[in-house]
């Protein structure tokens, strides 16, 4: 079995459910006491977060890289960054490590291809449903047309996600909202929704939308345990 690295902490209401997810799904696997070899560096999510907003991508990069490197020399096989905003900063660890990292978006968008789906819609933050660095790849990489809401959802999806779902409040009346937001896109066409934000899933659930629902924690859990026991 290979040693799974993660980078948690951002935020670490997510990293729990990495950590669960991995060990369950190695257990679903391999039956008995199995679980997954893992290592963590859990970096703190108030520096994070705050590089983000005064858009300081470089010092972000250094402080996962430097957790990436932590990773490599501990013995991880590979890197698995439980984020999806942070692989805005995914260059700069794969610069500095020599095992690979396991992108997010990439697992995500083979799945959505696998499913039939086309056209996407995409919930995360501001950061993810407004810059290229993900949208460009499901789009150039996987020729996905991602829909993501208008400027006044994408605000209300941005709050719930650092105001509450990554200090672990979960609210009725935004998994409502989400809901509603939901049901937009898919007026627009959308054939499937991204949960885009590793903390999406604590809040929204299958049925809060007729279309099928691409959660990224899963997603990235369940490719991370399929490499590490291939
Ligand atoms: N966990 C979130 C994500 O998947 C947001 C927190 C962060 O900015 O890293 O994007």
């Amino acid at each position: 079995m290979k040693t799974i690295g993660l980078i948690g902490g951002m935020s670490w209401e997510s990293s729990l459910e990495y950590y669960r997810l991995i060990n369950q799904l190695t257990r679903d696997r391999l039956g008995g006491q199995n679980n997954a070899q893992t290592l963590m560096v859990t970096v703190n999510f108030h520096d994070i977060e705050r590089m983000q907003r005064e858009g300081r991508w470089d010092d972000a990069g250094a402080a996962l890289a430097q957790a990436g490197s932590q990773l490599e020399r501990g013995g991880a096989d590979f890197i698995v960054l439980c984020t999806n905003t942070m692989h805005k900063v995914a260059p700069a660890i794969e610069a500095v490590v020599s095992i690979p990292l396991l992108h997010i978006a990439s697992a995500t968008a083979q799945r959505v291809v696998a499913a039939g789906v086309r056209r996407v819609g995409l919930l995360a933050t501001a950061y993810t449903m407004e810059q290229d660095f993900y949208k460009g790849m499901l789009r150039d990489r996987f020729a996905l047309e991602v829909l993501v809401p208008d400027a006044e959802d994408r605000a209300i999806v941005h709050a719930v996600i650092y105001d509450e779902l990554c200090l672990g409040l979960i609210k009725e009346s935004s998994r409502r909202a989400y809901a509603q937001i939901m049901a937009k896109l898919e007026a627009r066409g959308a054939q499937g929704i991204i949960l885009g934000c590793t903390e999406i899933a604590l809040l929204v659930k299958p049925q809060d939308s007729r279309l099928p629902q691409f959660d990224t924690t899963r997603i990235h859990c369940e490719t991370a345990v399929e490499r590490a026991l291939a």
